[in-house]
């Protein structure tokens, strides 16, 4: 693939994307500090660190499937497990499709118990079918794009997680895991959400899906916001030292409610779903492919999509918002992002003509 950017241009257009999914707009107090340490890590910009290893991988092979986690559930008394929180699917919706329509790949998205039909559902709003792999694979093998995803339900039980990873990834051969603001367990096994909660009923087990698929070499991303979303293992003593109300949960378990599980590239951002449309962004670009990158009136499609699929806000709401903060506010990130997969956009604009190339 002939990138339209020099390397200097992709450095300095992630970094600009990092700068923009760290900004903590909500005033959460995690991003600051959890994005600086991330980055540390890294030795650079979070995205091209994900963006530049899932190209090279998406390069290699035409066709090839990357397994993208998400969903969480909304732990609200009287909500069912199965019902769904709005941060994550959209991000994953999102990043699904410019991978099937930038590169022809085969996104496979892995829910949780009793989600697949919501998520199926949210998918719809971004014109994305839901297909069975093989007719993935056909559509792959004859279209120059994918526009559909497939969905997968993990089980919330530890033996058949393992067993259902291990069919997985045996009859997909995937290049990439990604984990979009997906639960991981802290180091008693057991899943909190941010209120510090024990949430593991109804929730899949992905960690056998991540060990299965580092021992194979295959690229694993993590993408969360908050400390407790698989990934955040690799900067996990980092958390703990510096948010003392992260070491020790609510529940009998006596943990703290940082995930164990560690990452290939751990991305951090304000919003997960914002680290997943800045991951898309980066891609779009370098492939110089920007009609394949998120737009404002597609988030607006989606966030309304997913809440009329099901999923609920943190307000408990069915509301086109994600934490907390309205369409909006997601719009005009988007709205950001897209200018810039024009990088560097100022070229445009001196032309008079960027106003008409930015995706509604
Ligand atoms: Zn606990």
């Amino acid at each position: 693939m002939q990138s339209p950017l020099t390397d200097a241009q992709r450095a300095s257009l992630a970094d600009a994307i990092d700068r923009l999914m760290s900004v903590d707009v909500p005033g959460r107090g995690f991003v600051a500090d959890a994005y600086a340490e991330a980055r540390r890590l890294a030795g650079g910009p979070l995205v091209r660190q994900a963006g530049d290893a899932l190209l090279a991988r998406l390069e290699a092979r035409r066709g090839a499937v990357v397994l993208i986690a998400t969903g969480a559930t909304a732990q609200r008394p009287g909500l069912p497990d199965h019902i769904g929180e709005m941060d994550g699917p959209p991000g994953a919706l999102a990043l699904a499709r410019t991978l099937g329509l930038a590169f022809g790949a085969l996104p496979v998205l892995v829910t949780d118990p009793r989600q697949g039909t919501m998520l199926s559902g949210a998918a719809a709003s971004l014109g994305l079918y839901t297909f069975s792999h093989a007719d993935l694979r056909l559509q792959a093998s004859r279209m120059p794009h994918v526009s559909a995803i497939a969905v997968v339900e993990m089980p919330d039980d530890d033996a058949a997680a393992r067993e259902q990873s291990e069919r997985l990834v045996a009859s997909l051969d995937p290049v990439a895991l990604i984990a979009i603001e997906k639960a991981g367990r802290n180091e008693k096994g057991v899943f909190h959400n941010s209120y510090k909660d024990d949430t593991s009923a109804g929730k899949a087990r992905l960690e056998p899906l991540f060990d299965l698929c580092a021992a194979r070499g295959v690229l694993t991303i993590g993408i969360g916001d908050g400390g407790n979303e698989l990934g955040m293992g690799s900067i996990r003593d980092f958390i703990l030292g510096r948010f003392e109300h992260m070491r020790s949960c609510n529940c009998p378990c006596g943990g703290s409610i940082v995930a164990e599980q560690k990452a290939d590239v751990l991305l951090v951002a304000t919003v997960s779903n914002w680290g997943a449309y800045g991951l898309t962004a980066y891609l779009a670009a370098v492939a110089g492919k920007p009609y394949a990158a998120h737009s404002p009136e597609r988030e607006r499609q989606l966030l309304r999509g997913c809440a009329t699929a099901g999923y609920v806000h943190v307000d408990g709401f069915r509301t086109s918002a994600a934490d907390g903060l309205p369409e909006d506010i997601h719009a005009a990130f988007v709205a950001l992002l897209g200018c810039m997969t024009f990088w560097p956009p100022l070229q445009f604009g001196r032309m008079g003509i960027l106003a008409d190339m930015l995706a509604k």
